[in-house]
C-alpha cells in the first residue's frame, strides 16, 4: 500500500512512474498493441545463422531468427517477445517480416559464398493454418524473383488443432520445390507415425539431444539411429544446437547431413552489401 501511494504521488509530479526499465520491457513485449506498433515501426528484423554441410564444413544456407531491435531495450531475442505473438494473430505479421528480411538479405549473403546458399524461415502453426499460407510463401519468392530452390521452411509439431490444413499447405510448397524441416525433431508432440506421413523434406535434431552425444554413449546411440531412420525415409538430416568439435565430428561419423550452432557461427546480421561480407554484427558481441 505504502509503494502504491509513492506511484500516485510520483505520477501527480510528472516524474516517471516507478519500476525498473525491465518491467517496463516486460510490460510491453505482453503487449499485442505495443508489438503491433513495433512491427509498424519496422523494428522488428532477422539474424542469420549459418547452416554447414559436415562432410566438407561448407554453409549451404542461412536460418532467418526474428530480432527485435528495441529502442530502448537494444537487440531482443524471441524468447522475450515470441509467447505474446504466439497468443494470437500477431505471429502472422511476424513470421510474414522475417520472410521479407531473409528474402531481401539472400543476395547478400550469397555473395559472401562460392556455393548457392538457401535461407531458412521459421513458420508458426498458425501461420500455416491461415487461408492461403503456402500461396503467401510463394508470393514472396515470386516478388524478390527468387527459385524456390533457395528457400527451406521450417515448422514445429505441436498441439495444434488442424494438422491436415497445415499437412497440406506444406505439400503445396514441397512440391513447389521448397525444403519443409520438421524443427526441433524429439522434442513435443512429434510421434513416429506423424515422421511416416509427413509432408516435411527434413528433420531438424532438437539441440536437447545433440547437446548430449559427446557426453553421453546411450545419447549417441540414440541420436544415430533416428538419423539413419530419417535417412531410410529420404530425409535431410540436420542437427541444431553444435557447440564444440568432437561434436561435429561424431556427428559427420554418424551420417548427419548438416549441422548449425555456435561451433559454425552465432546469428548475426545480414551483410550490408554484397561487399562488404566482414562487418557483420553477432549477437554476443565478443564471445564467438
Ligand atoms: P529454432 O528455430 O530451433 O532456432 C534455433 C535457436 O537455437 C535460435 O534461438 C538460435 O539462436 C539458438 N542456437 C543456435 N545454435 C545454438 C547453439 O549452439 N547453442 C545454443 N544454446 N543455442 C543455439 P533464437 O534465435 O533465440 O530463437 C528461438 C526460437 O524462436 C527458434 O528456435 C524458433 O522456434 C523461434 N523463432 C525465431 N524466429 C522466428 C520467426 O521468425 N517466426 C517464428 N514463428 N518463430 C521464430
Ligand atoms: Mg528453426
Ligand atoms: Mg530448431
Ligand atoms: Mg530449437
Amino acid at each position: 500500500a505504502a509503494l502504491l501511494d509513492l506511484r500516485r504521488s510520483d505520477e501527480q509530479q510528472g516524474l516517471a512512474p516507478l519500476g525498473t526499465s525491465e518491467d517496463r520491457l516486460v510490460a510491453e513485449a505482453r503487449d499485442p498493441r505495443a508489438l503491433r506498433r513495433a512491427l509498424t515501426r519496422g523494428e522488428f528484423t532477422a539474424h542469420f545463422q549459418p547452416i554447414v554441410r559436415l562432410h566438407d564444413d561448407q554453409v549451404v544456407g542461412h536460418e532467418a531468427l526474428a530480432r527485435w531491435q528495441h529502442p530502448q531495450h537494444g537487440l531482443l531475442t524471441p524468447e522475450r517477445f515470441l509467447p505474446a505473438f504466439e497468443t494470437g494473430e500477431l505471429i502472422c505479421a511476424l513470421d510474414a517480416a522475417v520472410l521479407e528480411h531473409a528474402l531481401n538479405a539472400l543476395p547478400r549473403l550469397r555473395a559472401t559464398a562460392s556455393a548457392p546458399l538457401h535461407v531458412a524461415v521459421n513458420l508458426s502453426a498458425r501461420e500455416l493454418t491461415a487461408p492461403g499460407a503456402a500461396a503467401r510463401v510463394l508470393a514472396a519468392l515470386d516478388r524478390h524473383d527468387l527459385p524456390s530452390s533457395c528457400l527451406a521452411v521450417e515448422v514445429t509439431e505441436s498441439a495444434m488443432s488442424k494438422p491436415l490444413i497445415r499437412d497440406r499447405e506444406l505439400r503445396q510448397l514441397r512440391e513447389r520445390g521448397i525444403t519443409v524441416l520438421l524443427d526441433d525433431y524429439g522434442t513435443g508432440y512429434a510421434n513416429l507415425l506423424a515422421l511416416l506421413d509427413t509432408p516435411a523434406t527434413g528433420l531438424k535434431l532438437d539441440r536437447s539431444l545433440v547437446s548430449r552425444i559427446a557426453s553421453d554413449r546411450r545419447a549417441r546411440r540414440l541420436l544415430g539411429r533416428v538419423a539413419a531412420a530419417g535417412r531410410d525415409l529420404g530425409l535431410t538430416t540436420v542437427a541444431e544446437g553444435v557447440e564444440d568439435r568432437s561434436t561435429a565430428s561424431l556427428l559427420r561419423e554418424l551420417d548427419v547431413d548438416l549441422a548449425q550452432g555456435y561451433f559454425y557461427g552465432r546469428p548475426s546480421a545480414a551483410p550490408r552489401t554484397a561487399t562488404t561480407c566482414t562487418t557483420t554484427t553477432p549477437d554476443h558481441p565478443g564471445s564467438s
